[in-house]
């Protein structure tokens, strides 16, 4: 199979800062992948480099089996869709779309077809005549994806697609680019720093840290199996426990992650001293004090909630203990 991306120890320094280092990468063909990471760990550099908006400074691209390096932008076969959708202010929504057809010479009435059936993909059929002022920033982001998607790229790149909208639009927005991702078969690779859209909409995930890839898998696996500490810090909210700590615990002398929701409150098991509950509606978040260290307890709904400085016996699973490679 031909990787639809594939980078080959590709770097990319600006002056002495190393935005991208040697990172190796293969994105299948109809992938939904996410580049997930803090700001400044160089995904929107490993982006700009996909679409051909920078070099890299060392490595190999290839796009679709083709060598990237000296493609343009425009014959990459790839489409990018910006955080702030760099829409056209004084043209109409139709105009905006159609814009890459007609700068590729495409007549009139082609293009106005293409871009109807565009705007019909992401729901706003007979929006053609407004003016992006007059749309709500969900519009707007619909917009934006419709003008990528007139192109009919291979490769469609998100940069944080979603992060200029509430809450509540963007789940709806999420659910909307998984299932259009699935219609369209096309490879999407969107770029956030918010692990719980990477691992709801991606089919895999690339945590990013320090320019580089430190952890690369299906969202289950990043979640269950965090290879690192800063993995299990940033993805979800795990218990990262000490190898001091762990070996009271009856476990291994090694540094382990240990997720909320696996640990319940039990007739018998470890004490803890309960010093905070958050009531999250579908849960409570407790936060317990076990010999020094602070730990994070999610109980289900409708589970009883102890008193604030009471004393609790918490329990888990062995195999929900997963000890971490290093403790970078
Ligand atoms: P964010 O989520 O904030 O966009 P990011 O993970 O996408 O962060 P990049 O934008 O790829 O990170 O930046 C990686 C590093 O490279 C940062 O230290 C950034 O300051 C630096 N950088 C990016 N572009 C340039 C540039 N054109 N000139 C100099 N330094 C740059």
């Amino acid at each position: 199979m031909i990787p639809a991306v594939r980078f080959q120890q590709v770097s990319r320094y600006f002056g002495q800062v190393r935005a991208v280092d040697r990172v190796d990468l293969e994105i299948a063909p109809g992938e939904f992948f996410a580049m997930l990471g803090p700001s400044g760990s160089g995904k929107t550099t490993c982006l700009r480099l996909i679409a051909g908006f920078e070099q890299p400074t060392g490595g190999h691209i290839e796009i679709f089996g083709e060598t990237a390096e000296g493609i343009p932008p425009y014959r990459r076969n790839v489409n990018t869709v910006f955080q702030d959708y760099a829409l056209f202010p004084h043209l109409n929504i139709l105009d905006n779309v159609a814009y890459g057809l007609m700068v590729k010479g495409i007549g009139k009435a082609e293009r106005t077809k293409a871009a109807e059936q565009a705007l019909d993909l992401v729901k706003l059929p007979g929006y053609g005549g407004r003016k992006p002022g007059q749309l709500s920033g969900g519009q707007r982001q619909r917009v934006a994806l419709a003008r990528a998607l007139v192109n009919k790229p291979k490769v469609l790149l998100l940069d944080e697609p979603l992060g200029a909208l509430d809450l509540k639009l963007r789940e709806q927005m999420q659910e909307e680019l998984k299932s259009l991702q699935r219609a369209l078969g096309i490879t999407f690779v969107f770029v956030t720093h918010d692990q719980g859209e990477a691992l709801s909409m991606a089919d895999r995930v690339a945590v990013f840290n320090n320019g580089g890839i430190v952890q690369e898998g299906t969202p289950q696996d990043i979640y269950r199996c965090p290879k690192t500490r800063f993995v299990a810090d940033f993805v979800g909210s795990s218990n990262v426990i000490a190898p001091d700590l762990m070996t009271t615990l009856g476990g291994e002398k090694r540094w382990a992650s240990l997720r909320p929701e696996a640990i319940h409150v039990a007739g018998e098991g470890v004490e803890a001293r309960v010093e905070h509950a958050s009531f999250l509606g579908a849960a409570t978040r407790l936060s317990v004090d076990i010999r020094g260290t602070r730990l994070h307890v999610m109980l289900p709904a409708g589970a009883h909630i102890p008193d604030i400085g009471t004393s609790v016996r918490l329990a888990w699973q062995p195999v929900d203990v997963h000890y971490m490679d290093d403790a970078a």
